[in-house]
């Protein structure tokens, strides 16, 4: 297939459990890819050693088979591709975006009287222009720094399918880190190298990373990559406590779903309709939501959902 076939792809992080707003999120960038006739990429995105787990990847593929999704591709993990993104960073070093950083997250924290961004306190630029090197940064503080992008003008403008345009200063945000201080890559570098790599024309995620698209185009531009053409920032779900749904202990799993004898097809049904998809009550194959699917289609809002309606699916 030509690089420019549509291509969307599934980037399940394999750090926990995958629960239902990850389902839904998943469901919803297959449907996306599908109804335009594109092709999917399944990518484990492993990157944070320490905290992923080969029995939760093991997992989370089975949990997406189990829905009934499927993937032409399966990209190579993140934790694979390690020297892909050291390239990446190298070449921003090259270009003068990218520079060695010492702070701690309480210098962040104190340096920036806390204006907080979508990630945290915004990072104040300390280090932009303080060290001469990484061996110049570590003698002078004993701290193995981390690499920062540098980040200026101008702003990044986007169309998010659901919220429409959005525009991003970079101060606003602040330099991000590319690569961290335990020598692990950034969320942000190893994901736009990926997407760049893997022919990716379509993404849809949650609606927590809507600002990371504009770091993520920053790096795009920076690096001379083909970005991503369209974006979606997809709603949660959230529990009766008004808390968006994560990996933590307790929350309801994809795998006690099944392990409860839960049946795909009615769980499929149950998330077209949180998302609006469709009526509730029906039993659903996800292909047969694919015609006509478009973000733009999707509920704007987060769904609550009550423990009734958990026991319901369960039941
Ligand atoms: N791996 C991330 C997650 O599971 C998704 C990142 C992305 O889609 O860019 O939440
Ligand atoms: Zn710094």
């Amino acid at each position: 297939m030509p690089p420019t076939a549509p291509t969307g792809r599934l980037a399940p992080t394999p750090s926990g459990l995958l629960h239902l707003g990850n389902a839904r999120s998943f469901l919803l960038a297959w449907l996306w890819a599908r109804a335009v006739g594109g092709r999917v990429v399944l990518r484990i995105e492993d990157i944070d050693r320490p905290r992923c787990k080969s029995e939760y990847r093991r997992q989370a593929v089975e949990d997406l088979q189990w829905l009934g999704l499927d993937w032409d591709e399966t990209a190579p993990d993140q934790s694979t591709r390690t020297e892909a993104y050291r390239t990446a960073l190298q070449t921003l070093m090259r270009k003068g975006l990218a520079y060695p950083c010492t702070c701690t997250r309480k210098d962040i924290e104190e340096a920036s009287s806390a204006p907080h961004g979508d990630d945290g306190a915004i990072y104040p630029g300390t280090c932009r222009g303080k060290w001469r090197d990484a061996a110049h940064a570590r003698q002078s503080t004993g701290r193995e720094p981390a690499w920062r992008f540098l980040w200026q003008d101008p702003p990044v403008t986007f169309r998010d399918e659901i919220a429409g345009e959005v525009t991003v200063d970079p101060s606003t945000l602040g330099d991000f880190v590319l690569w961290r201080r335990d020598d692990l890559p950034s969320y942000q570098l190893a994901v736009a190298v990926d997407d760049a790599a893997q022919g990716v024309t379509q993404v849809l995620r949650g609606r927590d990373l809507l600002l990371s698209t504009a770091r993520q185009l920053a790096l795009y531009a920076a690096l001379g990559l083909a970005a991503p053409a369209q974006w979606a920032h997809v709603p949660f779900i959230q529990d009766a406590q008004g808390r968006r749904m994560s990996k933590r202990e307790g929350d309801i799993s994809l795998k006690a779903l099944r392990e409860r004898g839960v049946d795909p097809r009615k769980l499929v049904g149950f998330l077209a309709w949180t998302a609006g998809l469709a009526d509730a009550g029906l039993s659903r194959f996800p292909a047969d939501l694919a015609s006509g699917f478009r973000p733009a289609r999707l509920a704007g809002t987060d769904f609550m959902l009550s423990d009734q309606q958990l026991a319901g699916l369960a039941g």
